[in-house]
């Protein structure tokens, strides 16, 4: 689960990072009076769950709490990627004279949390990691030690930070890090960290993502999820309790159990084609399920062709090709649809479908090269 800018930057200051006095408002006039509060010069952010927002024009300097109000009125119409403005943050306007990134996140090929930190933080930085991987420095947690403030004065020298500001950056990547593992968040994100014409370090923006799976364990975060920001068929999903991810191909893919969706879509890669999500129904999936899974898959407009790869254990084949009949009935598809569909009662399940327009498949390779086979054909030459 993603926080917003604001909710994330209060995390960091209940662990003694310093950031900037502010407020958020979801109206103008709010704006005008937090602005007032803050003396007059304050940046108006958009909140919304995608980076960029600088360079799309959602983050916007005012001098006065009138300018402030003009700016909010125009940024709570914008749309950012897709997403609809609901909320801005109202911070005191910073004189930045230096940008530096501080980060944490999980590094699976060490198997360890790594701290990361470059001198060339703003909005660039997967930039800068592209073209001068130098400038980006990295410090592997060990799970048991934890962070060790040798390792704060190692990035710190590391990334050439001034002496006189060493002491206040170690205290911000201990708060960094007890955030990071306080919260199960899977990253935690200062960039900009700045240091300020006066001489302070600040963290200007907050970016985190909390592991859903322990959000059980954090009532308090899981409060703040703002569903209006979310994909809408990721919320649809969670609503059925189906593990979803949206990714950027064209093959839909609905699957039981996340090994197999995985090992579905390494699958379909290995034969040219290029997966348009990750799906796992789960065990023993109703039609319902199956059915609004289905849905989630052809109403994106993305997808040009459907592969359903079942291996019945605990999963009925015969309800899952109910589902899929359902989904058909209300969406009128007229996409092709491979399936492979054996385990429990799979007999009855291809009955089900071979009354429905479908193509099916013995084996998972024989799917993944019809589905992406089907995919070139429907492409432009
Ligand atoms: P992002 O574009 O979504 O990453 O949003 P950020 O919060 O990181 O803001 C983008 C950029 O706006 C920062 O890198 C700063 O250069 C600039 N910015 C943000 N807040 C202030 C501020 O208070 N004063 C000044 N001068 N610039 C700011
Ligand atoms: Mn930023």
């Amino acid at each position: 689960m993603k926080l917003h800018e604001y909710q994330s930057k209060q995390i960091f200051a209940q662990h003694g990072i310093p950031i900037p006095h502010g407020r958020v408002a979801a109206i103008a006039d709010e704006v005008r009076a937090i602005a007032e509060e803050l003396g007059g010069k304050v940046v108006v952010k958009s909140q919304v769950l995608v980076g960029g927002r600088g360079k799309a024009g959602g983050i916007r300097l005012a001098k006065t709490p009138e300018d402030a109000a003009g700016l909010a009125a125009k940024i709570l119409g914008m749309e950012i990627k897709g997403l609809p403005v609901r909320k801005v943050l109202v911070d005191e306007a910073v004189n930045i004279a230096t940008e530096i990134y501080l980060g944490i996140t999980n590094d699976r090929t060490s198997r360890c949390p790594v701290m990361i930190a470059s001198s060339e933080g703003g909005v660039d930085i997967e930039e800068v990691a592209r073209t001068d991987p130098k400038k980006i420095v990295r410090k592997r947690i060990d799970a048991l030690l934890g962070w060790r403030d040798y390792q704060g004065r190692d990035l710190a020298s590391a990334i050439e930070l001034p002496r006189e500001h060493w002491r206040s950056f170690m205290s911000i990547a201990r708060g960094l890090y007890e955030t990071y593992i306080e919260c199960d968040a899977t990253l935690a994100e200062i960039n900009p960290l700045v240091i300020t014409k006066e001489g302070h370090l600040l963290a200007l923006d907050g970016k985190m993502v909390i592991d859903d799976n322990a959000l059980y364990r954090h009532p308090e975060i899981a409060e703040m999820r703002d569903i209006d920001e979310e994909e809408p068929e990721e919320r649809q999903a969670r609503k059925f309790g189906l593990s979803y991810v949206k990714l950027d191909g064209d093959i839909g893919c609905l699957v039981n159990g996340a090994g197999l969706a995985m090992a579905t879509m390494d699958v379909i890669k290995l034969h040219g084609g290029e997966p348009a999500n990750f799906l796992d129904i789960g065990g023993g999936a109703s039609a319902e399920k199956v059915r609004e899974a289905l849905s989630i898959i052809l109403l994106d407009s993305n997808v040009k062709v459907v592969l359903i790869n079942i291996f019945g254990g605990i999963t009925r084949c015969d309800e899952v090709a109910r589902g899929i009949l359902e989904a058909l009935k209300k969406h009128k598809a007229k996409l092709p649809i491979v399936v492979r569909l054996v385990g429990t009662n799979d007999e009855e399940g291809r009955k089900l479908l071979a009354k429905a327009d479908m193509m099916t498949a013995k084996s998972l390779a024989e799917a993944a090269q019809m589905a992406a086979e089907l995919v070139k054909e429907k492409a432009p030459a």
